[in-house]
């Protein structure tokens, strides 16, 4: 059994992989260090002072895996780093490193106390068939990102969400929206709200816009969904009915607002998600273009994991004197319990499908680097008989979502995947995030890792190590 120990949100963005100043020996400080530090290779196996209750290296799996106690958080950095390239470099990242700077980090961090949120969803001021829709949608208590959110929206405001994916930022945001563009609708007077929402992968726009017609049920409104891979004349005729939400990815948003189906000018509210994703992926003159042809008057919300300072340009020429709401980043990783596999002159695979046949192993994402190595992961699988899908960049969108349907609807064990490709996906009941391949960086790792242990849920993640 893997002993139990549960890794709080490290999100110490402060910190950047991709150095390579190894270090051999176990000298640690409590991480004070600044910004630049690098989690560098140590080597060897995990030393024993570095895990708290008892975590020895157990190898009671076939996989051998390290089990190492950790508890606490590691928290406590800025919000600005850089991201290490991701293109082709071996990874420097080191998951025994982070279980050993998060222990002792954690040594000099208060218990956290629970959030306890101030409002209720029928407090808000919402139009009932909306809170009827909350209620059938199962939502009970607000996260702490919809409570400190909800209102300022719902009365106009301009915020900046520091929040990522896990937080419940999704419906942050759509709930006040829907009801602000229902207000419209009812009001003849006023002027028709319209909305757009951008985000950075197909995958998280399919998801927005799944969310939209959940909590829009039955009150008369309607999305278009324009992500690139999928048919662009379907696509064009939802756009001509007028509706109400638009919800897409930069570049195809962009060739048909240039093909004349949509004006940018018409939305009187913008919502920016996932900005940081958008700069990692090369949206940037995607997103100047679609800011600059805005109206000066709107209501613009700006979502993002971090806030580097790369961002400030467009956070100045896209907020108006906005509020800024900061929620623990990487939450949905408190309740991760993180192991590394030592690999140890083992076939990888051979590893993988050992751990694989165990016991619990039901729902399992596996990250690999690149997509030829996910294919020939995926095949080899296959061949032994395991229920597999990919998805990654090579992939159409019609083979994403339905490797991601098969996996959601637990048709198939295994979702293989890319870092870029699995950005934002929300899938419940993930048992165990494996990292087949190390990712390139902390914030990456973090990622992969907040896949699992959701809603409250333990999850394992697994890291392959040499
Ligand atoms: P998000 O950060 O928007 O991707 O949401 C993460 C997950 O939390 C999704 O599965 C949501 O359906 C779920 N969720 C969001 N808000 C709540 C809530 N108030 N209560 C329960 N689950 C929620």
């Amino acid at each position: 059994m893997y002993s139990s120990f549960s890794k709080s949100s490290s999100s110490n963005s402060s910190h950047k992989f991709g150095g390579n100043n190894s270090r051999g020996g176990s000298s640690r400080s409590g991480g004070s260090h600044g910004s630049s530090r690098g989690f560098s290779a140590r080597g060897g196996s995990s030393s024993g002072d570095s895990h708290r209750g008892g975590g020895d290296n157990n190898s009671s799996r076939g996989g051998g895996v390290n089990n190492s106690s950790r508890g606490g958080n590691s928290r406590g950095g800025g919000n600005h780093f850089s991201r290490g390239g991701r293109s082709r470099q071996q990874s420097s990242f080191n998951p025994s490193n982070l279980i050993q700077n998060a222990a002792i980090v954690a040594v000099n961090e208060p218990a956290k106390v629970a959030y306890v949120s101030k409002n209720k969803f029928v407090d808000f001021k919402i139009c009932e068939p909306l809170k009827q829709n909350i209620i059938e949608r199962g939502y009970e208590t607000p996260t702490p990102i919809q409570d400190q959110i909800i209102n300022l929206i719902l009365e106009g405001r301009d915020v900046t969400g520091v929040a990522s994916t896990g937080t419940g930022k999704t419906a942050a945001f759509l709930i006040p929206l829907i009801n602000n563009v229902f207000e419209t609708i009812q009001d003849k007077d006023q002027k028709l709200g319209r909305v757009l929402i951008m985000a950075p992968t197909r995958e998280l726009a399919v998801q927005i816009n799944d969310e939209f017609k959940l909590f829009a049920n039955r009150m008369g409104m309607y999305s278009a969904l324009c992500i690139g891979g999928a048919n662009m004349n379907s696509q064009m005729s939802s756009l001509r009915r007028g509706p109400h939400f638009i919800i897409g990815t930069p570049g195809r948003l962009i060739d048909l607002e240039k093909r004349g189906t949509f004006n940018f000018s018409s939305f009187s509210a913008i919502v920016l998600d996932e900005v940081d994703q958008m700069f990692d992926m090369g949206f940037i003159n995607d997103m100047k273009y679609v800011i600059e042809k805005l109206p000066q008057k709107r209501h613009s919300l700006f979502f993002s994991a971090t806030l580097p300072y790369k961002m400030q340009d467009i956070i100045q020429s896209f907020l108006t004197n906005p509020v800024k709401i900061e929620v623990e980043k990487q939450q949905a990783s408190t309740n991760v319990n993180q192991e590394i596999v030592k690999i140890q002159g083992r076939s990888k695979i051979d590893v993988l499908h050992g751990l694989l046949d165990q016991e619990g192993f039901d729902k399992v994402l596996v990250f690999g680097r690149t997509k030829h190595g996910l294919n020939k992961l995926s095949q080899d699988l296959v061949e032994r008989g395991i229920k597999v899908a990919a998805i990654h960049g090579n992939k159409s969108q019609s083979q994403r979502e339905r490797a991601l349907k098969q996996f959601k609807q637990d048709y198939i064990q295994v979702l293989l995947a890319t870092d870029i490709a699995s950005r934002g996906l929300d899938i419940d009941n993930v048992t165990h995030v494996i990292n087949f391949d190390l990712p390139q960086t902390y914030e990456d790792y973090i990622h992969r890792i907040g896949r699992t242990g959701r809603a409250n849920k333990t999850g394992i993640a697994l890291s392959f190590v040499d």
